[in-house]
């Protein structure tokens, strides 16, 4: 948990990604029935503890700076071990889950993080949301961007950045089990 930093304004993990624990399950894209999107959460001194433990990147990881606060900037990065490919050392990747419009991709500090994160060889996952109900579609960024960060151009990775997006969110989308 990174210090000074709390939820106060922003509902999106209770609103865009699906829950399923043994205590409390909803579906992707909807709002959590306790979930007040003016307020917050109605039974926070309660509420399960899936939700407890639940930090989402901005929250859990020092290096993404205020920018990246859920609610203001439309991406919610969470930890994701899945589908990294063998070839990656680092075994824990970003999925970066583009939740609101592809113009949130083409602001110049996230360009730059993506950038350095692929720089870096660490895997990174775009996400676009379904409609709700249904799964997010996802591609690893590192082989579509390895040229233009090598490169260090700027425009090329914000323009491969906004046709990844297209791409998925023009995709079909699998529905979610009920
Ligand atoms: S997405 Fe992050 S900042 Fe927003 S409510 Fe969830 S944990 Fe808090
Ligand atoms: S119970 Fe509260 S914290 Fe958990 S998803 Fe619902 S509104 Fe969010």
């Amino acid at each position: 948990m990174v210090p000074g930093r709390s939820c106060d304004g922003c509902v999106v993990c209770c609103v865009v990604p699906p829950v399923k624990s043994p205590e409390f399950s909803k579906t992707s894209g909807v709002a959590c029935q306790h979930c007040d999107t003016a307020a917050g959460c109605a039974i926070y001194a309660t509420r399960p503890n899936v939700c407890r433990e639940f930090l989402c990147g901005w929250r859990s990881l020092p290096f993404l700076d205020d920018r990246w606060k859920p609610e203001a900037c439309g991406l919610l990065v969470l930890p994701d071990k899945n589908d990294i490919p063998l070839d990656f050392e680092r075994r824990v990747g970003l999925a970066i889950i583009a939740f609101r419009a592809r113009g949130d991709l083409q602001h110049r500090f996230v360009v730059e993080m993506l950038a350095g994160l692929v720089a870096g060889k660490a895997p990174v996952f775009l996400s676009v949301p379904g409609p709700p109900g249904f799964d997010f579609a996802k591609t690893l960024l590192n082989p579509l961007l390895d040229q233009a960060v090598e490169a260090r151009d700027g425009q090329r990775i914000e323009a491969v950045l906004t046709s990844t997006y297209d791409r998925l969110a023009g995709g079909s989308f699998r529905p979610l089990p009920a």
